[in-house]
């Protein structure tokens, strides 16, 4: 294919994905951004096929092949439980691609010796390609380790982090001067910088708490661009400069959005250590005890039918139970009744940034009933009842009363403002930042033990 050809479609892409990112922004405009991001990778990967960066069709196909086969049965097969640590972990692959195209640059005797200037821009881009990607890598597989379960979400704190960080960085880039300095050790000095900057992403991931996860998530989102820019600067693509640089600035946005949900600065979130248990205050919080009322399903049904206004609140235990179907179907009897019928979301709800946005869509809930945090919080106290729907830290009260939770200063979902709250989980356990709930212990509070999806069956039975 000609290179002007090449060229146009690498622009038609870049167009699409700047529209699939303008219509991932809302609800409504979601599924065609999907499909303006489907076609723009179609077209990129067409274009990178057919243009003369592409010498052996083999190597590529026995490449492609085996890959699309591995990742569309994991992508078929995963549970959308699972979609955060899918993430995650592609998110690694981008880090881990990032560090293979630096090395295999570094190792090619074929190509093309560069001069001055030249060879300066090309060692920058190869040692900071590799250092963004080794972080990316190692602190995504950490992540999805931790999103797993398969490690403990406490953060790690060892004795003076701060100065081992610095001392990292500092020694990064003395190695990177020296890399850059046409050495003959050139080669030696950028895998001991791969290895360190490994050792950080470790380290930066591992000193994150629990509830500060969903902003690593979406900080890790943005590393995986910026370890793809910088592949596209290494490889001299174009496309790959633009698609990095665009993934890279939302994740930085999603990750401040995060933050700011969760009442915190970037910065604190990227030094770690929240989520210990005593909120850095001092004391360990108070544990919550006291009696708890029990309810069941036929009771619960009773007051949702004489409620006249009743919000919704599902939290992660919603998708654990794939209840979104029958609470959709619990929406429309109760709006039949007469009754009005709100949700409340959480920025944090869940394990993915919009995860119960894409529950409710998924189970075609209109999305003007759908209302933020900002938008909710003053409706509870005219709220007849609350259905909490497998949430627990999104509606944790110390998170206001107690500046020892290790989640003080979040804002939550005030849901103890209705007249009757009712919370279903399955027993008296804590959420992902394993804090206690006083919520469960209020007077207008009662529990409705079991899984979520078999209590909304049986309320929407008796419904
Ligand atoms: P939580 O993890 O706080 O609580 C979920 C609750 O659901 C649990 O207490 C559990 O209680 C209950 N549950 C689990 N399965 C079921 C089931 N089948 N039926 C009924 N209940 C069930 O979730 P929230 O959504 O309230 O809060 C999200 C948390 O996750 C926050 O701490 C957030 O920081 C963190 N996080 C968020 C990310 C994001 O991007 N949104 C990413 C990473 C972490 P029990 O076991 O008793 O049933």
């Amino acid at each position: 294919m000609p290179n002007s050809l090449v060229t146009i479609c690498y622009i038609v892409a870049a167009v699409l994905f700047i529209l699939s990112l303008g219509g991932l922004s809302n609800q409504e405009t979601a599924r065609r951004g999907n499909w303006f991001g489907i076609i723009g990778m179609l077209i990129a990967l067409g274009a990178v096929t057919a243009s003369d960066a592409v010498t052996s069709y083999g190597i590529l196909a026995i490449a492609i092949f085996p890959a699309v086969l591995i990742g569309g049965t994991l992508a078929a097969r995963v549970k959308m439980t699972e979609m955060p640590e899918l993430v995650a972990i592609l998110h690694s692959f981008v880090g881990a691609a990032a560090v293979l195209v630096g090395l295999g640059l570094q190792l090619d005797t074929q190509a093309k010796p560069l001069e001055g200037i030249e060879f300066t821009i090309h060692a920058i881009e190869i040692f900071v390609g590799v250092c963004i990607g080794s972080i990316t890598f190692t602190g995504s597989v950490v992540a999805f380790l931790k999103l797993r379960g398969s490690i403990s979400g406490s953060p790690l704190i060892i004795p003076a982090r701060h100065i081992l960080n610095l001392i990292i960085l500092a020694a990064t880039v003395w190695l990177g001067i020296l890399f850059v300095g046409h050495d003959v050790n050139a080669f030696t000095y950028l895998l001991i910088a791969m290895v360190i900057t490994g050792i950080l992403g470790i380290h930066l991931v591992m000193a994150i708490g629990g509830a500060d996860m969903p902003v690593v998530v979406s900080m890790l989102n943005s590393y995986s661009g910026w370890a793809a820019a910088a592949a596209g600067f290494m490889l001299g693509n174009d496309l790959l400069i633009i698609v990095g640089a665009l993934v890279g600035s939302s994740g930085a946005i999603l990750s401040l959005f995060m933050c700011r949900g969760m009442n915190r600065s970037l910065i604190s979130v990227i030094l770690g250590g929240f989520g210990t248990g005593d909120g850095g205050g001092g004391t360990p919080m108070e544990t919550p005890e006291g009696d708890v009322t029990s309810i069941d399903a036929t009771e619960t049904s009773t007051l949702l039918k004489n409620a006249r206004r009743v919000i919704f609140v599902p939290g992660y235990g919603m998708a654990v139970a794939q209840a979104q179907h029958t609470v959709a179907k619990i929406t429309k009897k109760l709006k039949e009744n007469g009754t009005e019928v709100l949700f409340a979301i959480h920025p944090v709800a869940g394990r993915l940034p919009g995860h119960m946005n894409v529950l409710l869509a998924e189970a075609n809930i209109p999305y003007d009933i759908v209302l933020e945090l900002d938008e909710i919080n003053h409706t509870f106290a005219a709220t007849d009842v609350v259905l909490v729907i497998g949430a627990n830290d999104i509606v944790n009260p110390s998170a206001l009363d107690d500046p020892n939770s290790p989640i003080a200063g979040m804002p939550v979902l005030e849901v103890w403002n209705a007249k009757d709250v009712i919370v279903m989980k399955r027993s008296m356990g804590t959420g992902y930042a394993g804090v206690g709930n006083p919520l469960f212990f209020n007077e207008n509070t009662s529990m409705l033990f079991g899984d979520a999806g078999e209590n909304v069956d049986a309320i929407l039975a008796y419904l």
